[in-house]
């Protein structure tokens, strides 16, 4: 599974980074509106990290930039791009909420949020999104993997595999 994880401030951004690592993600981390916009215009992801106060990438940092995040939501969006996005975001007053679900967000969590949280809202959304992927048989010439159950059937005889 690859994620893009967009968040300007360099703290978190390490300790998200370091966190999904670990539980076997690959991430790719782009701190800016722009280098978002043009690396989810060119490149495929599972899923995506967003942090809504972004600096623009030509200027304006965060502060004066306030939705930056909102914008990327809305272009990946407007190109019918339907890309799991979880919104990371410090503000948490109800019409916020609101808004990012609205504009295509498929999740929010405030911060600051648990790491354990955040991996477990990743595993829900990439559960609802690709519920197929997930069922789907695996087939290499004889051998079938069910990633449903693991078993692993070669000529519908259940092979072993590991320990
Ligand atoms: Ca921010």
């Amino acid at each position: 599974m690859r994620l893009l994880l967009v968040e300007d401030d360099r703290m978190i951004g390490e300790s998200l980074r370091g966190a999904l690592r670990l539980e076997g993600y690959a991430v790719d981390w782009v701190r800016d509106a722009a280098s978002a916009r043009a690396t989810l215009a060119s490149e495929r992801f599972d899923l995506v990290l967003l942090d809504l106060g972004l600096p623009d990438g030509a200027g304006r940092d965060a502060v004066a930039a306030p939705d930056g995040g909102f914008a990327v939501l809305r272009a990946l969006r407007a190109r019918q791009d339907a890309t799991p996005v979880i919104v990371l975001t410090a503000r948490d007053g109800p019409g916020d909420k609101v808004a990012g679900l609205d504009a295509g967000a498929d999740d929010y969590l405030v911060k600051p949020f648990s790491t354990n949280e955040l991996l477990a809202r990743i595993r829900a959304v990439l559960r609802r999104k690709a519920p197929e992927a997930l069922d789907t048989l695996v087939e290499v010439g004889s051998l079938k993997l069910d990633p449903a159950t693991r078993r692993v059937t070669r000529d519908e005889r259940e092979v072993r595999v590991g320990p």
